[in-house]
């Protein structure tokens, strides 16, 4: 039988060999291998892209987030809000500049931080929030926004699974102050290792994470702040050149098989498939369903059906286990189990289904099949 991976890139990179090669090669023959054309032009072309007059490659969405959170002068004693239900790197960089994160709960038909939620979790130390576009959705941004700017709050957009989402017309990272953005290998649009970008249509904050990405030099040589070495390297800025001319293509061919897994797995009893808001247009960088969990009926068991799938070929993930309060890096923060009910429940039902643009009609359909029939015994 033919195993079916959760992603196959090696597919991506047959689509494209020659171009890539042509681009690498270019680069490798030019004995320049930091900056350059390369890299200008993709920063430009992204940037045109999400619809922001500054972008700025980095070495990764991690180093992203951290960017943007140094030029919002950001650090200790200033509190964040993070949804409780992301990858670690979200709230990471909250602590890494010194200041705190503070979970909010994520509402459980979008996987998205809980708008309302948002609101209690102010004080007077908060300085921003983090809204993740989770999966490839992107977050209530028209109600976030408000919320922000009656509290007068930045909004640092975690777009790392969302490149080329939009909500209400528009491409997340221009709607907040900043885009974070990654370009690991597995994210919508993804290099062949590490990359990110931010994205802010000010001038001010776009000079300042420039400053901070290069060692806090303010002129060669001359260091105003404590900064980084975050390079979006020019070899990897090649191949996200010609990626970036397939991207809406790829996104169209995930949000095409989402639709056949709604209609398909849309009415089985005990999987509840994700919603998409009618505001936004999700890029789809994960398809994750709920299996209810029924103490009652073990086959209703996320961890069984995931075992089950895995015995037929097909390899299926779980993003994620452990919501981040729960983490044993912010146990000084004194969360408790119980006090976000609806991360913590999603962290035991989600499963992601295989989703990538090269992936079959056949394959997915053994997918949805093998998923019926495990729920069904
Ligand atoms: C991938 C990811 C990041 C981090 O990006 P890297 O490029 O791996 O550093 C941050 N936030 C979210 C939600 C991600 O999925």
């Amino acid at each position: 039988m033919n195993k079916i991976p959760p992603l196959d890139l090696s597919q991506q990179y047959k689509l494209i060999a020659q171009e890539v090669s042509l681009a690498v090669g270019k680069v490798l023959a030019s004995g320049y291998y930091i900056g350059g054309s390369e890299v200008e032009q993709f920063e430009q072309q992204f940037g045109e892209y999400i619809g922001v007059s500054e972008c700025i490659g980095c070495n990764s969405g991690t180093d992203a987030l951290f960017l943007a959170l140094r030029a919002l002068d950001i650090g200790p004693g200033d509190e964040v809000i993070v949804p409780a239900f992301t990858f670690i790197a979200t709230a990471e960089v909250v602590s890494a500049v010194g200041a705190t994160p503070v979970f909010v709960d994520i509402e459980a038909n979008t996987f998205n931080l809980d708008v309302d939620q948002v609101k209690s979790a102010i004080t007077s130390q908060t300085k921003a929030i983090i809204p993740v576009h989770l999966f490839g959705q992107s977050v209530n941004m028209t109600r976030l926004m408000a919320i922000a700017q009656t509290h007068h709050l930045a909004v640092i957009e975690d777009c790392a699974q969302a490149t080329g989402a939009t909500w209400d017309g528009q491409k997340v990272g221009c709607i907040g102050d900043i885009g974070c953005f990654s370009f690991f290998p597995t994210k919508n649009l993804g290099a062949c290792g590490d990359g990110g970008a931010v994205t802010t249509n000010d001038q001010a904050i776009a000079a300042k994470m420039r400053m901070i990405k290069d060692h806090g030099q303010s002129s060669k040589y001359n260091s105003a702040v404590v900064g980084i070495n975050s390079r979006l390297d020019t070899l990897q800025a090649a191949i996200l050149n010609v990626k970036l001319r397939y991207l809406d293509q790829w996104n169209a061919q995930r949000s095409h098989i989402a639709r056949r897994y709604h209609q398909l797995l849309g009415a089985v009893p005990g999987l509840t498939v994700p919603q998409e808001l009618p505001d936004g247009q999700s890029v789809w960088n994960q398809y994750t369903v709920r299996v209810e969990h029924r103490s009652t009926d073990l086959i209703f068991d996320r961890n069984v059906v995931r075992a089950q799938l895995a015995e037929r070929g097909i390899s299926t993930m779980v993003y994620y286990p452990v919501p981040l309060h729960l983490q044993s890096l912010y146990q000084n923060l004194d969360y408790q189990p119980g006090q976000f009910p609806v991360a913590e429940q999603l962290s035991q039902e989600v499963l992601s289904l295989p989703i990538f643009p090269e992936l079959t009609t056949v394959q997915q359909d053994c997918v949805i099949y093998a998923i019926k029939d495990c729920l069904s015994q």
